[in-house]
């Protein structure tokens, strides 16, 4: 299929001549970087000339509903009181309730839950799953802290945001560095502050406290079944491709199997312990149980070590980026070798990359899409803790990629119709829904 840009596209200023200059600075230092945010809207701005009527509205978008910032201080281990910073945002309720997972990183700031939230709104709407948008987090490396100090983090954050959220107000789910005993604490201690049970206060919990059945996996499920589709479209053989993959956690370690389940060679994969490299293909089974070991994918002795600023240089197919945002630039957007880029990661093309990738017809399946496995599962989660019955795991994966692959199919015909992107056709799909929810419901009071 080919990708001609949108018309806003051209409209966007060039690549300053400034930043060939400051090559060899990596772009979220520099000056003119955007942050999450700034990416976010940049891509409204290219989807507001599609909105027909309701561009109207498009304010809206541009603006989080309700941000919250909470002060998080907890007794260390040693005694002393340490304060962390969390969030919790929700970008848009016309659709339905917020959702969206909350991420314990270093790196977390307003500005990255502001974006991450946003893309929810638009995930959820794109695949019509009755949600709007939120996220939160936590400026925190997790790994730093004790297991008991990490309970206490997770409780004081979520009485403190306890006021917004709630399993008919908003819904967390894990994100990057939470899992499902973090999503346990939390749902216990919204339970504790209400006085009655409440499961559907978030999603991804435990199996045996109301989770659902193959919520772990679904992220990295919902970027196969993508993946294997629109490969369908371009004539790329998944049997023989090769595939690189940036973060080897939840969304990377899951579609790197399943990929190489279906016969594909994963031949390098990133994550931030390092880089490795096997021409012949990773043998991701004994992989995944190292990382389960050791914690990063280095040190796995049946691979050659890589610099890290080779993967992106590294001869394949398919690039699946599953970890964090803005790690495709347009520093290395010209060095990717893939035919196509899976986002399992939440914001990891920038604009100005995504016009390199376009220019090069390297076919991006935008995150909104991509990943949206994750928070559909979670769909499931809370509808089956809702009416506390539960559904098989077949039933599950047959529902997700029914889901998944008639959101692609809608996309991927928009696509082809408007003559855009798949991110602005996805973006297309979602801001319709989310401004036509906000037109009909009205302002009030
Ligand atoms: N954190 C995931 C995402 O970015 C899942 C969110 C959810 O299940 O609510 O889509």
């Amino acid at each position: 299929m080919s990708q001609p840009s949108s018309p806003a596209a051209a409209t966007l200023p060039a690549t300053s001549a400034a930043a060939s200059v400051a090559a060899s600075i990596p772009s979220y230092l520099q000056a003119d970087n955007l942050g999450p945010w700034g990416i976010y809207l940049q891509q409204v701005d290219r989807v507001v000339p599609y909105l027909g009527p309701l561009a109207r509205w498009a304010e809206t978008l541009r603006r989080p509903k309700r941000a919250l910032i909470v002060d998080v201080p907890i007794q260390l281990d040693n005694g002393t009181v340490a304060h962390f910073e969390g969030y919790r945002v929700q970008h848009n309720t016309s659709r339905g309730p917020g959702k969206g997972g909350v991420r314990f990183h270093q790196d977390v700031t307003l500005s990255e839950v502001m974006a991450l939230s946003a893309w929810m709104s638009i995930k959820n709407a794109a695949v019509n799953v009755p949600f709007g948008g939120a996220k939160g987090g936590i400026r925190v490396n997790p790994k730093t802290l004790s297991l008991g100090e990490l309970e206490r983090m997770t409780r004081r954050y979520t009485s403190e945001i306890g006021i917004i959220i709630g399993p008919t107000k908003d819904i967390p789910a894990p994100d990057v560095n939470t899992n499902e005993q973090i999503m346990a604490w939390m749902m216990d201690t919204y339970s504790m502050n209400e006085g009655a049970t409440a499961t559907g206060v978030v999603t991804g919990k435990p199996v045996d406290l109301g989770g659902s059945l193959g919520r772990r996996d679904a992220t990295g499920r919902g970027v196969f079944t993508v993946g294997v589709e629109a490969a369908r479209h371009i004539g790329l053989d998944i049997a023989t491709a090769r595939v690189t993959v940036q973060g080897f956690g939840n969304v990377g370690g899951v579609a790197a199997r399943l990929f190489a389940q279906a016969g594909a060679r994963v031949v390098a994969v990133q994550d931030h312990g390092g880089t490795i490299y096997r021409e012949s293909g990773l043998d991701v089974p004994s992989l995944l149980a190292h990382v389960a070991a050791v914690g990063t994918v280095t040190g796995f002795t049946q691979a050659e070590v890589l610099p890290n600023d080779q993967f992106w240089d590294v001869d394949c197919d398919i690039l699946i980026p599953a970890a964090l945002e803005q790690q495709i630039t347009e520093l290395n957007a010209g060095r990717i070798k893939a035919r196509m880029i899976i986002e399992g990661a939440n914001g990891p093309t920038t604009p100005a990359a995504d016009d390199i990738l376009h220019d090069r017809n390297v076919l991006v399946l935008p995150d909104v899409i991509a990943n949206a496995g994750g928070v559909t599962v979670s769909y499931f989660e809370w509808v089956q803790d809702f009416s506390s019955f539960f559904w098989t795991e077949d039933e599950i994966n047959q529902r997700l990629t029914r889901i998944m692959k008639e959101a692609f199919a809608a996309v991927w015909q928009l696509a082809a119709d408007r003559k855009v992107s798949l991110r602005t056709a996805a973006f297309i799909v979602g801001c319709t829904r989310v401004l036509q929810a906000r037109e009909m419901r009205g302002l009030y009071p």
